[in-house]
């Protein structure tokens, strides 16, 4: 596969731009994180969040940064995302892409109210697979219903714990802790192109349907 320094916009006839970038069909599961997609996408592409804001949110293709308040902040929600580009970013579809958002799973009045963690709770074994599913914020989820492991909530090289948030800070080392440590194998990894295998998926959709 071959690394581009930059994500590449080409100019389509009607006006619109089509985004080209390092992901293929399969790279995301249908249960993921959106979280975890983009931090994939940020490792794959060589992204920063304000080049994700830039080319990710709004409603129109162009380079204008949003303001990102403290709920849109947390990569649990929708935010100022627009939906047809992380479609077409993630090779996506619609059900994937709100399947991966906490918010799909609560009830409004649950939003933001400590019932789910806002900062990273991820099963050891799936991580290592590029996997994080938003399931594993909730509260009361306290094991990987795939692995029967226990949730960990910090990082396992320096114990801090991990933002949620698209900020640089929270980007420092895409899909890994801002001491630097990577909790995926990334691109040398042999299963990242697959997050979870179907019967995994499986057992996750059980859980949130
Ligand atoms: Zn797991
Ligand atoms: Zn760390």
């Amino acid at each position: 596969m071959v690394i581009n320094s930059r994500m590449v916009f080409i100019p389509m006839k009607n006006g619109d731009h089509e985004l080209t970038t390092n992901w293929r069909a399969g790279t995301s599961s249908q249960f993921e994180s959106n979280w975890s997609k983009l931090h994939k996408f940020a490792y794959l592409n060589h992204v920063d969040s304000i080049q994700i804001k830039t080319s990710l949110c709004g409603d129109e293709w162009g380079l204008k940064p949003h303001c990102w308040g403290k709920k849109t902040g947390q990569l649990l929600y929708p935010g100022h995302f627009s939906p047809r580009r992380l479609i077409s970013a993630f090779r996506a579809s619609e059900d994937s892409l709100k399947n991966g958002w906490i918010q799909s799973h609560l009830s409004t009045d649950h939003s933001m109210s400590g019932i789910h963690a806002l900062t990273l709770r991820y099963c050891p074994d799936c991580i290592q697979q590029g996997y994080h599913s938003p399931l594993y914020q909730m509260s009361w989820i306290t094991r990987c219903p795939v692995h029967d492991v226990p949730l960990s909530e910090s990082c396992p090289s320096c114990g801090q714990f991990i933002g949620l948030t698209l900020t640089n800070h929270d980007f420092v080392t895409p899909y890994g802790c801002k001491c630097n440590y990577l909790l995926w194998p990334g691109r040398d990894s042999p299963v990242w192109e697959n997050a979870l295998t179907r019967p995994q998926e499986e057992l996750i959709k059980d859980v949130l349907t």
